[in-house]
């Protein structure tokens, strides 16, 4: 049985491989995919470099294997292109907690103040903000905006509370967080510390500032991948969804890494949302160019700006 499921998914592989082909379609993944779709996809990032690539690439159809505010972006920066998701259910609790209207009114309370938002937005929150940040470039972000300017970060507290504590800027926060991240158990953390005293904690800035404080590195997906890479530990404790670990033993087949779980040891330490594409959805979406991300123009010329700006700025 097990051969015949090994054998089905090889076939599903090869049909999506001869459909990008055909289509001269790109599959862009993010670290958070189940691995068989990482194994799949062109090129694998986080969501700075899968803006980047969307943005570059000469393929007709992108295919982005994330959620939906990931494959907006695409859209927002490439209007020509086709950007299909396998699964338009793949949203963000982050993104759903900060709806349109209320960031508006929310923003017309500080009408001086310079917008910094999170990439993990809507493309309607996007068009509200002077800039875009990801997790990798915040700080770098915040550090160049002039002190005498008055800041919102929105809409992932704890990132926004990690940014303040690394470059000393008051910021007024969102009061969003991201599910995955929140849930991981502090107490299975230290269980897992005590068991492998020698391990290093790596954490992502969307958890929460317990956890935060006890991690021996703190950083975006990619800085995280790079980091098990270029440190001389051979075990680390990783504090972020466990697609990540995928890549990460794939880099390093000698070391060992350890997902901490959630709340009760729940498996909620996995994103329900990322985990919603799968191979048989990516073939029905390159099939039938469906479901296709549509934004209304004058959204999307008011996102791109602060996209553009984040580009610009991080470069
Ligand atoms: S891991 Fe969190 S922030 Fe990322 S897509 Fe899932 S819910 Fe959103």
């Amino acid at each position: 049985m097990a051969n015949t499921s090994v054998l089905q998914k090889e076939q599903l592989k090869n049909r999506i491989h001869d459909l990008c082909q055909e289509k001269n379609a790109l599959i862009l993944a993010h670290y958070y995919q189940e691995n068989e779709i990482q194994d799949i996809a062109h090129f694998i990032g986080d969501s700075l470099e899968l803006s980047r690539k969307a943005a570059n690439t000469d393929s007709e159809i992108i295919v982005f294997c994330g959620v939906h505010f990931m494959a907006e972006t695409a859209k927002i920066l490439c209007p020509q292109k086709t950007v299909l998701i396998p699964d338009m259910d793949a949203g963000c609790s982050l993104a759903d907690e900060c709806q349109e209207e209320d960031f508006k009114n929310f923003l017309r309370k500080y009408p001086d103040h310079f917008v910094i938002s999170y990439i993990n937005c809507s493309a309607a929150v996007k068009a509200q903000s002077d800039l875009i940040c990801t997790s990798s470039n915040a700080v770098d972000l915040v550090k160049q905006i002039p002190k005498d300017r008055k800041i919102i970060f929105a809409p992932d507290k704890n990132l926004g509370r990690w940014v303040q504590a690394q470059t000393g800027r008051e910021m007024k926060l969102w009061d969003g967080s991201c599910i995955v991240h929140e849930t991981f158990s502090e107490e299975g953390l230290l269980k897992l510390k005590l068991k492998y005293p020698q391990a290093k904690v790596i954490a992502h800035p969307e958890c929460q500032e317990i956890l935060l404080e006890q991690s021996d590195y703190i950083g975006s997906t990619t800085k995280l991948l790079n980091y098990t890479q270029k440190d001389i530990s051979n075990a680390f404790i990783v504090l972020t969804e466990p697609g990540i670990l995928h890549q990460m033993r794939k880099r390093n087949p000698d070391k060992l890494f350890l997902e901490v779980p959630g709340l009760e040891g729940c498996s909620c330490n996995k994103c329900p949302y990322m985990r919603l594409n799968t191979l048989e959805k990516v073939i029905e979406c390159l099939t039938n160019n469906q479901p296709n991300i549509i934004i209304k123009e004058d959204i999307r010329e008011k996102a791109l700006r602060p996209i553009q700006k984040m580009l610009e700025m991080s470069s």
